[in-house]
Order: structure tokens, then sequence, then C-alpha cells
């Protein structure tokens, strides 16, 4: 019998996707990278699922996640045994974690199919893995190997110049959130992999500009200017996801 596990994990040693692995890897098609980022944008203001070609792929189902559950999701709730549930870190009171057993399985996958689906929390209706393959970087180290093989296999198409614009974007503001933390204050630092992806994505339009205004006439900007547009680009995204809350709330 498993244990599980009740303790969160930080992972700070985020990693790069390696190209040379990407290219022997048989593709999966991921779809135009421009729908894709305006749908996943749109997913993270609405706080709805989204909908993901998994297949009979289980990976984040074994990886070791913590499932965020919040207090209105009642369906959810109900289908759990409290005892696999403890309170969220850090969060209001009434959100709960469901945790996983020690070889990183969730509870709720039973005889490889998840038991719950029908009723499954938000955290697994949004969960979307191509946010890795999109920000180029790994998901995290060998607790999540199945979903690193995951990732390699997506392929975005770019049938416009915008396409691979935005990826590129997209990419470049995930390696300045790598590399350049000391920039920000501690509270906007990613702590892990998909925090970082999820904020690449918020704000990448802040390296669509630099990288459009460099391209024109050479120009670099210094890491304080940048960092400081990233900041009012995730202050924008935020209140913009604030007042659709607020709006659908009433
Ligand atoms: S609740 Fe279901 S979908 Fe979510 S991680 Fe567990 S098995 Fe997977």
């Amino acid at each position: 019998m498993n244990c599980l596990k009740g303790v969160d994990p930080m992972d700070n040693d985020i990693k790069l996707l390696g190209v040379e692995d990407m290219a022997e890897q048989q593709y999966l098609p991921a779809g135009c990278f421009s729908s894709w980022l305006r749908r996943t944008r749109n997913t993270l203001v609405k706080e709805n699922g989204t909908d993901v070609p998994c297949g009979e792929c289980k990976a984040c189902c074994t990886s070791s996640y913590f499932i965020h559950i919040r207090p209105e999701e009642t369906q959810t709730l109900t289908q759990i045994n409290r005892k696999l549930l403890f309170a969220a870190p850090g969060l209001p009171k009434g959100n709960v974690l469901l945790g996983y057993y020690e070889n990183g399985h969730c509870p709720m996958l039973i005889d490889n199919k998840c038991s719950i689906y029908e009723h499954r929390s938000l955290t697994c209706r949004s969960y979307d893995c191509r946010i890795f393959t999109a920000a180029g970087i790994e998901a995290g180290d060998t607790d999540k190997a199945l979903i690193n093989q995951r990732i390699r296999h997506w392929k975005f198409s770019y049938p416009t110049k915008r396409d691979s614009d935005q990826h590129s974007a997209v990419q470049a503001a995930a390696m300045f959130l790598r590399e350049r933390a000391e920039c920000f204050p501690a509270e906007l630092v990613p702590k892990n992999s998909s925090q970082l992806a999820i904020l690449a994505i918020k704000v990448y339009d802040v390296f669509l500009k630099y990288n459009d205004e460099s391209g024109k006439n050479g120009r670099l900007f210094p890491d304080s200017r940048v960092a400081k547009a990233i900041m009012k680009a995730n202050e924008k995204f935020e209140a913009r996801r604030i007042k659709f809350q607020a709006v659908t709330n009433h």
C-alpha cells in the first residue's frame, strides 16, 4: 500500500527543454500556436476548463502533482474521501490539496482511469502540458519524467509570421524570468516550472514588442526596464482576470 504524500516540494531547478531531444521524437500536433495561445490566455482569465487531446496519456495523473480544490468545488469534494485531503498552505480556509501516493499516482486514478472524471477539479480540467512546450522548459525532475517525454512530442504549427513571433516571445519571456529572477520582487519569482510557463504566457507581449524594436534598430533594453514592463503586463492580466471573475460571480 502506498503512503499519501502531504508536503508540497518546491521545484526551483527549472530546466530548458533540449532542442536536440525534441528533434528525435515522433511529433503530436499541438495546433496553431496563435490560436492555442489565445485559448490558453482565455482559460487563465475565465478559470474554466480546457480541451487537451490527451488520448491515452495519464502522465499528469501519475507525476506527483498536488491537486488544488477550491471550497466552491462541492461536486468534486463530495467524490473524495476527506482523509485524502489536507489544507492548502498559504490559501484561505476551505482550499484543500489532494495528495498523491509514493509512486506519484493520484489516489483517484483507478485501473488507469480517473474514477471521478466527470467531477474532477478545475485544476485537472485546466491542466495543459503544452504550456511547457510553449515556454521551452521541462515540467520538472525525475518525478515529471513522463510529462517531460510528452512535452517533447508536441509540435505547434506556424501558418503565419505572427504564430512564430508569438512563440519566440513566450520563450523569450520564460528565459528572462528564469535567468533574471533578481530583477523581480520575491513574490513574483516563479517557484516552479508550471508557474514560470504560465507567467511567460501572461506577459509574452512585452517580448513581442521588444523583439520587434530590437530587430528594427538593433537596440538592447536594460533588464530593469524589461522587468518593469513584465510586472505591468502581469498586473494588467490579473486585473482582467479579477474583473471577469467579479462580473461572473455576481
Ligand atoms: S483527479 Fe482524476 S484527472 Fe485529476 S489527477 Fe487525479 S486521476 Fe487525474
